[in-house]
């Protein structure tokens, strides 16, 4: 069919520079090995840190509910999709959060623009960390709000923003608690203290720090004792928890107000019984078995060392996203497939995600790898690394 062919020349340019990708499906379920064009190699790209994506607690539950329940709930929340599992799953992120209330969206992707969208108006303003995930950036282009963004962790730059915007009527500074491609943890109490010299509110996406940081998982607000300080967690239930979601944790006025405003809340079909029900199951496992936070833990450290002692630059890195950075976009997309030849899949990542000559192999380690198999990633890696002069 004719018409793409524009787009077409943009692919043809994105393969000429080693840039263009394809899809690696993987033929096994996700776990510390995942098998990949009929060959068993170590994962090393999911964000399945505790391996809860095939925990048997978790497998049974979605059973259970499909059987009880059926595959869908055919409406979206504010119809007739809402079950009282939603409602029970709602309270209990709650009281995990240590929150008033929370509110359940489709995905950590929606929650931000949902989120975003929805409590700002053209009399406020949205502060933002320049390396914000993606859906927070699409969130902010989604509000009427007025618009800042500071230098990455740069608390001199947040205060100036800060002094420039006191004539609105509010203010939203936002910030990944985690920063998903270097791994670095946000200096929130700084931030807190910053908001609460200038009255600005805080919203904290946790997606990665959820089942990572702080008492058994509860995020990085919990992490830095700030409970109570932070007006606004968004947590994802894709990550960690194992399944399929986002959620926010606040105030019961924010949840109320999103009910009425959140538009992915109000026109988008609510989670099948299934996710719903693992999830669930999944924060009790958070609670249970907090061994899981303690071996993800001792792995990262033990992978972390032995990727710098081979000589690797591993950035700021302080969780288990461990960037093992090269800067040539199409060096470390090589890199990647060269350690897919050795048996580790960790995936390159490259301009537009990561700004151009920060390109990088991006590894993620889980409570669910073994000592054994984090020593053969490593040498996989001294192998690749050598073969491709990046050690
Ligand atoms: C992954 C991620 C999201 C999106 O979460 P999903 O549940 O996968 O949609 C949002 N924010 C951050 C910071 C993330 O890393």
């Amino acid at each position: 069919m004719k018409g793409f062919e524009y787009l077409q020349l943009e692919l043809d340019a994105m393969k000429k520079e080693g840039t263009f990708r394809q899809l690696v499906p993987l033929e096994s379920e996700q776990g510390s090995k995942v098998i990949v064009k009929g060959k068993e190699v170590i994962q090393l790209s999911s964000n399945n840190y505790l391996g809860l994506t095939s925990h048997p607690r978790l497998r049974q539950a979605a059973l259970d509910a499909v059987e009880k329940y059926g595959a869908g709930t055919g409406s979206v929340r504010t119809i007739a999709g809402t079950f009282t599992m939603h409602n029970e799953l709602e309270r209990k992120l709650a009281e995990f959060k240590h929150t008033e209330a929370a509110l359940v969206f489709q995905s950590g992707f929606t929650t931000n623009q949902g989120v975003l969208s929805a409590i700002l108006s053209t009399e406020d303003v949205v502060i933002s960390d320049e390396l914000n995930h993606a859906s927070i950036i699409d969130g902010i282009r989604l509000t009427k709000a007025a618009r800042k963004v500071y230098k990455h962790v740069d608390m001199i730059d947040l205060e100036k923003a800060l002094i420039e915007t006191q004539s609105f009527r509010k203010r939203l500074i936002v910030t990944d608690g985690i920063f998903s491609m270097d791994g670095n943890i946000a200096p929130l109490p700084e931030i807190v203290e910053l908001a609460e010299k200038y009255d600005a509110l805080i919203m904290v996406d946790d997606a990665h720090a959820s089942g990572v940081l702080g008492k058994n998982g509860r995020g990085t607000v919990n992490h830095f004792g700030l409970d109570g300080r932070v007006h606004i967690q968004v947590g994802t239930l894709s990550k960690a928890i194992g399944v399929l979601g986002g959620y926010v944790a606040s105030t019961k006025s924010l949840v109320d107000y999103l009910i009425h405003k959140g538009r992915p809340f109000l026109f988008s079909t609510s989670h099948p019984p299934a996710v719903t029900m693992a999830c669930m199951e999944s924060i009790d496992v958070l609670i249970e078995e907090s061994e899981l936070i303690d071996r993800l833990w001792e792995n990262t450290n033990f992978f972390k060392n032995g990727l710098k002692q081979l000589g690797f630059k591993t950035g700021i890195s302080e969780t288990p996203i461990t960037p093992v950075l090269v800067g040539d976009e199409a060096l470390a997309h090589q890199f990647s497939d060269k350690l897919l030849e050795y048996g580790v899949f960790a995936q390159g990542i490259a301009f537009p995600t990561v700004a151009k000559g920060l390109a990088r192999v991006r590894t993620i380690v889980t409570a669910q790898h073994s000592q054994e198999e984090l020593q053969e990633a490593l040498r996989a890696f001294e192998k690749a690394g050598t073969a491709l002069g990046i050690i």
